[in-house]
């Protein structure tokens, strides 16, 4: 380890490698480590501090598109726990089945973080638990962040010429660096055993507006048992609702899992420069979360790809275009699907015909364009109920002005 003093206090380079190139990646998660792994594979001099004291963090089941292992490659495959091949959607007594053609993978969080954590580990990054970060600044020479040892509460001051905030939704290195906080939702999932009737390949949607802007979905983990979970607006009214959901399908609560997470507004810029040094966001820290769905896995990991992209070359990164592309078509299906009232959920699954439920299943929720293009080609009425619910939702936001201003 390498050690400087700074005005009285002792300044690190853990990884005591060349100063210029050092990387300090807050969060140890899925985003964060896989920046980590992908610089240090570049020759990067990295650390990550995260502030769990063990790579036990928490578990958490997730569905994903099959993107995820064209990203992570061999690292992908110890926490797939199950593979889905069809979605059933339902609202009000109607019903629409989509085959998929390329599965989804239903994944343990647990089991991909540590997956992670080994891949960065071999490839020459240092994993700092127990590592809280607190702020930073930068000096003549680059950047200095402040970090807890959670441990004895013991302050550290560390050097590195750059820092990737992978701190989640409520990112301190966001804050210290001048980011606004972003919206949250907040998302509350059970797990509970699988109904009789249902193949444990397939996941079921319901859209019941009274409920839910979003949906709720169950999504098996096993041939036994699913997380059935729910996206809500408020906290405790969105676990009541959930609670309600499930009595009224007889289904027991054996766990529940939950979090905050960002809502995805506007493309957020991922870097920003203090002093000579630059400090990027990645994954739910970015608010890089497909609106759409609320699904954060890949489209993070799309996030620390672009962002290593960007380090390594100067600033330019194709990954963060396409990605911000991507987003801003899930920001659009959200504004279009988020005033939709029962008789439109209605319409929408009446219009699904065989040719539109073909391309649903074609294409994954991470080509959002090729979905959208296909399906209206061959139900254009869709494309009008959608440009209905973006007349809804304008006519909504109009009249919320009038009343703020009333
Ligand atoms: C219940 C639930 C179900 C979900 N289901 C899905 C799904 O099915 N599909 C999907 O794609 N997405 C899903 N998501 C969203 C997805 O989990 C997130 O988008 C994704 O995990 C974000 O990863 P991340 O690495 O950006 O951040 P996080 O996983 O939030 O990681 C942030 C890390 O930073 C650490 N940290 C925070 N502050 C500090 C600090 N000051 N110092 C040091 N370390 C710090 C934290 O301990 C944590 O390890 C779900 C989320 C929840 C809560």
């Amino acid at each position: 380890m390498v050690y400087e003093r700074s005005q009285g206090k002792r300044i690190s380079n853990p990884t005591g490698r060349t100063k210029s190139q050092s990387v300090a990646v807050v969060g140890g998660s899925a985003a964060g480590l896989f920046a980590a792994s992908l610089l240090a594979r570049r020759g990067r001099a990295v650390s990550v501090f995260e502030r769990i004291e063990t790579l036990e963090p928490e578990e958490r089941t997730l569905i994903v598109t099959h993107r995820m292992r064209g990203l992570l490659g061999r690292a992908a495959e110890g926490c797939i726990v199950n593979e889905i091949r069809r979605f059933e959607l339902f609202t009000d007594g109607r019903a629409a089945t989509i085959p998929l053609h390329h599965p989804d993978l239903i994944i343990e969080r647990r089991t991909l973080i540590q997956g992670l954590a080994a891949e960065a580990q071999q490839a020459g990054a240092r994993i700092e638990l127990g590592r809280r970060f607190h702020s930073l600044h930068p000096n003549g020479k680059g950047l200095v962040l402040e970090v807890e040892r959670c441990a004895d509460g013991s302050r550290e001051e560390i050097h590195a010429d750059t820092i990737i905030g992978g701190d989640g939704a409520a990112s301190r290195v966001a804050r210290a660096a001048g980011w606004a906080p972003l919206e949250t939702v907040p998302l509350v999932q059970a797990i509970v055993r699988l109904p009789k009737d249902m193949p444990p390949d397939t996941t079921r949607v319901w859209f019941i507006p009274q409920d839910t802007p979003y949906f709720y979905w169950l999504i098996p983990e096993s041939p036994t048992h699913g997380a059935l979970g729910v996206i809500g607006e408020s906290g405790p009214e969105t676990r009541r609702g959930l609670e309600q959901f499930l009595e009224k399908r007889g289904l027991e609560p054996l766990e529940f899992q939950g979090a905050r997470i960002p809502v995805y507004k506007r493309w957020i810029p991922v870097r920003r420069q203090l002093g000579q040094s630059s400090v990027y966001l990645v994954g739910d820290a970015a608010a890089q979360v497909k609106v759409s769905t609320v699904g954060g896995t890949v489209t993070g990991f799309r996030g620390a790809l672009g962002v290593t992209e960007a380090i390594l070359n100067g600033g330019t990164s194709r990954e963060l275009r396409s990605l911000r592309r991507e987003l801003d078509l899930h920001l659009l299906l959200r504004r279009t699907l988020h005033d939709f009232q029962q008789p439109d959920y209605s319409r929408m699954v009446d219009l699904l015909n065989d040719a539109a439920k073909e391309s649903l299943g074609e294409y994954s929720r991470d080509e959002a364009w090729k979905i959208l293009w296909r399906v209206c080609l061959r139900q254009p009425r869709l494309l009008l109920l959608g440009l209905r619910g973006l007349l809804m939702r304008r006519r909504s936001l109009d009249a919320g002005q009038q009343s703020e201003l009333s």
